[in-house]
């Protein structure tokens, strides 16, 4: 059983802070797909089109009749395990500092056998009794055997943000994200410092709410204007693990100041802040609107990036709680312009660019940039769409899903998610279909 994670002690500025090496990364473009589907929570591996034979690893032709025509297939991951052992010495720096650590191989029911990591709460699979090869090799049978131990086995990010399998026991625990392998892979909130640049927005207090929950040690919340009340600021405010800081993303000096007084500190930065007006090019003289959309939206990043960054990076090998990811909140109109929200739309592909660039200078150090590309969020700007909507609180605990189980890309709600899909199916078609009114 996973034992609870302890707070950790308040660290000794004096002691040499950990630098960070990452596990091995390289893959080929083949195998790359695999990383692609774990990126957004799921374990797939290609199949067949010919034969149907689920293939591991990846490959370019059919382990069985050669066929080039493997397509990624979504898997259940249920299997067997069949051996497990523990890794007590590496060549590798990343995991000789994080030795012992356990593998095992998995029989999955779908036909491969595939190498994992194994959670701590996994068992030792019991040994083979009678003749090895009479070990059967039809998945049916193995599954029916009676003392076969079961697993479930799921794609995850690893620090590199390359996909490695897992081994998890068949029914969750308790205390099962604070598994020490675990919480290398992911983001988990639990005991972690983080900031949220706006909390005056209904988001920015679902966040909060959200993190708070999730187990932050401290979440600091930005405001701009001071002077501003909203409704449910007083909940958010009466929060012991809340600080209010004062954050003006348009402001450089602002942005400096602030990650001058916390920048050390800070492991999880989560972006929220943003402008949204509704109208495209037409409807509005003068580029005011337009302006302040991208100073927010995209300079707001940069800002942000530029004097947050290198102290998230200096610390992410920095013990259990370690600097861990960077959230965008960003738009699914990102993918593609919603004429009625044009330059929103614009402003956010432009966030989304940069966020592209964040995230490959965040690899070296192991800090995971999550992106979120929300449909219409149930707030003041979208009140005159009609629904599916999503709700902030919905959106925020996705993003505190997507942080604990390692996910890179999150498109939360309905609409997010069909629009994805017509537009992985043809951007063109998409493209035709929102400029008559999606
Ligand atoms: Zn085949």
């Amino acid at each position: 059983m996973t034992m609870p994670l302890m707070k950790p002690r308040r660290k000794n500025p004096v002691l040499r802070t950990r630098q960070m090496n990452l596990p091995p990364f390289a893959r080929g473009r083949t195998a790359l797909g695999m990383t692609a589907a774990a990126a957004e929570g799921r374990f797939e591996l290609q199949m067949c089109q010919r034969c149907a034979a689920v293939q591991y690893p990846p490959r370019d032709a059919c382990c069985r009749c050669l066929s080039a025509e493997l397509k990624w297939t979504p898997q259940g991951g249920a299997g067997e395990l069949i051996s497990d052992t523990v890794l007590h010495h590496s060549n590798d720096p990343f995991y000789r500092e994080r030795l012992p650590w356990r593998l095992g191989l998995v029989r999955l029911d779908a036909g491969p056998t595939v190498i994992v990591h194994l959670h701590g709460d996994v068992e030792k699979p019991p040994p083979w009794q009678g003749d090895t090869a009479a070990r059967p090799s039809v998945p049916d049978e193995a599954a029916s055997r009676p003392n076969a131990l079961r697993v479930h086995v799921g794609a995850r990010l690893d620090r590199a943000g390359a996909a490695v399998l897992i081994g998890f026991p068949p029914e969750e625990s308790e205390h099962m994200a604070d598994d020490t392998m675990l919480r290398e892979m992911a983001s988990d909130p639990k005991f972690r410092k983080i900031l949220v640049t706006d909390g005056k927005t209904e988001v920015g207090q679902a966040l909060v709410q959200a993190l708070v929950k999730a187990g932050a040690d401290i979440v600091w919340v930005g405001h701009a204007e001071p002077w501003k009340k909203l409704g449910g600021w007083d909940d958010i405010t009466a929060l012991p693990q809340v600080t209010l800081v004062p954050l003006d993303l348009t402001n450089g000096r602002s942005v400096a100041e602030l990650a001058g007084e916390i920048g050390g500190k800070v492991d999880i930065v989560v972006n929220n802040a943003e402008v949204h007006r509704a109208f495209g090019i037409a409807s509005r003289r003068g580029t005011d609107a337009a302006k302040a959309e991208m100073d927010i939206n995209y300079f707001g990043l940069l800002r942000l990036a530029q004097e947050f960054g290198p102290a998230l990076k200096a610390r992410s090998a920095d013990g259990a709680t370690h600097a861990a990811a960077w959230v965008n909140l960003l738009s699914v109109y990102a993918l593609s312009n919603y004429p009625p929200h044009g330059t929103f739309s614009a402003s956010k592909a432009a966030a989304y660019s940069l966020a592209q660039c964040l995230r490959a200078e965040m690899r070296a150090s192991g800090i995971r940039v999550v992106n979120v590309f929300p449909g219409p969020i149930d707030d003041e700007w979208n009140q005159n769409l009609p629904p599916p909507k999503v709700l902030p609180a919905a959106l925020a605990s996705a993003i505190v899903k997507a942080l604990r189980e390692g996910i890179e890309d999150v498109y939360p709600g309905e609409v997010a998610q069909e629009w994805l899909e017509r537009w992985r199916d043809n951007p063109k078609v998409l493209e035709r279909e929102l400029a008559a009114g999606g």
